[in-house]
């Protein structure tokens, strides 16, 4: 298949699959098997430029665009999952100062992100409100000299291993979501906590943990963007970031998929490889077919946000589920193929399969993401071309 990818794009890919096979390989296993943070890793990549990917040149990044985040996380993830996920938390805790910061902002914290210093994360998501975001409980009460921040948020991805968080609280709580506000809040502020380590299913290298702010004074200067804009920014990045959960989908995809066809050339039964079995070539011809699909819907969403479109909830979206669905469907089909050897740890496809799930859930369920096509094609009026 031809991605029409440019010269630098092919260069940053082979790069980024370099790292992946030669650093993340020889320990996924491990640091899957010990839920152990991938730091180490985290400096490779920082020393090979790739938090730099996702930077404006201005604060020290290449200002690469949104299908070169993903063609990097999507060769991290096509080895580890749980390892593309920490680095692209990284991005989607960057976004907001990259959209909505102050000039005074961008300079303080992206050369650090950019140069993998710090690594970001963005905290949304509490007990009470994951699909529902509007049900946001945290404040962040106006005070003199700043705000005082007062909550719990849940599931945070680099939770406890970044040292910048995105945080969305409500600065008006009578006001519900239309007073929520973003805020930049470094890891060493009193009155911030880390709570709960989740113990997870898949992807178990990256960190998912709770934050919790008690009478957490931040100064005024760290809010982003306007106070009260904070969830519709929040949409919009998610909007932004969602190509990048699909780029992860389409790696692991790909790599259950070569990991399979491998398999199934050495594996013999009855006398022959069961690559020669048509039922198997069927099962890896509609995966093959299923990954470039989903990798042409990432891509091509990439791209229209690289365009400069307004408007890309849609495109977002579709990618996402359909990139997501794929992963699940592929990494069965592999345990599947694999026969009993892919249910043990002793092959990667069973930890690909319980990677693959996450892809379905987070940034935005696959269900309420479909409501969210459904809303666009409802309100649309006329054919879009
Ligand atoms: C490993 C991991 C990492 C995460 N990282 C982050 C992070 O870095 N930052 C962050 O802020 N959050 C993060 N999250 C949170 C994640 O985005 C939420 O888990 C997700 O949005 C779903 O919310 P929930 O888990 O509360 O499920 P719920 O909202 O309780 O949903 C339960 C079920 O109901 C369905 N459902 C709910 N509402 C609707 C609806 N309107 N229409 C159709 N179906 C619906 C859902 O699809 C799902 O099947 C992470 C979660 C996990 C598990």
């Amino acid at each position: 298949m031809e991605y029409f990818l440019t010269e630098q794009q092919k260069t940053l890919k082979s790069l980024a699959r370099r790292i992946a096979e030669e650093r993340i390989l020889p320990v996924r296993a491990e640091l899957d098997e010990r839920e152990e943070f991938p730091w180490a890793i985290i400096k490779d990549l920082a020393d090979a430029d790739m938090f730099r990917v996702f930077i404006p040149e201005e604060y020290e990044g290449l200002g690469g665009g949104c299908l070169d985040l993903c063609l990097v996380v999507e060769e991290l993830s096509r080895v580890c999952s749980g390892v593309a996920v920490s680095y692209a938390a990284a991005a989607l805790g960057s976004f907001s100062l990259v959209e909505y910061g102050t000039e005074e902002q961008k300079r303080k914290y992206l050369p650090d992100i950019a140069s993998g210093k710090r690594l970001a994360a963005f905290a949304l998501t509490e007990p009470t409100a994951g699909s529902d975001a509007s049900a946001i409980k945290t404040t962040a009460d106006p005070v003199k000299g700043g705000y005082v921040l007062n909550g719990t948020k849940q599931f945070i991805t680099n939770g406890g291993e970044a040292e910048i968080y995105t945080v969305i609280a409500l600065t008006h709580k009578e006001k519900g979501i239309r007073g929520a506000s973003a805020f930049i809040v470094e890891k060493d502020t009193p009155g911030f906590s880390f709570g709960r380590k989740e113990k997870k299913m898949g992807i178990r290298a990256s960190s998912t943990r709770e934050l919790i702010f008690r009478n957490c004074l931040i100064p005024g200067e760290n809010m982003m963007g306007k106070e009260g804009m904070g969830f519709i920014m929040t949409m919009k990045l998610l909007d932004r970031s969602r190509p990048g959960v699909g780029a992860q989908a389409v790696g692991l995809a790909q790599g259950a998929l070569e990991a399979t066809v491998d398999y199934a050339r050495k594996r013999v039964q009855f006398g022959h490889a069961i690559i020669s079995l048509p039922v198997v070539q069927d099962m890896l011809a509609d995966m093959a077919t299923q990954v470039e699909a989903a990798r042409l819907l990432v891509y091509a969403a990439a791209r229209t946000i690289d365009s400069g479109a307004k408007n890309f909830t849609e495109e977002a979206a579709m990618a996402k589920v359909f990139a997501a669905d794929t992963a699940m469907k592929v990494t069965t089909d592999a345990v599947q193929i694999f026969g009993g050897a892919g249910y043990m740890r002793d092959y990667p496809i069973e930890k690909m399969m319980r990677d693959a799930k996450i892809t379905q859930i987070y940034e935005g369920s696959n269900q309420v993401l479909r409501s969210a096509i459904a809303f666009e094609l409802r309100k649309r009026k006329g054919r879009r071309e």
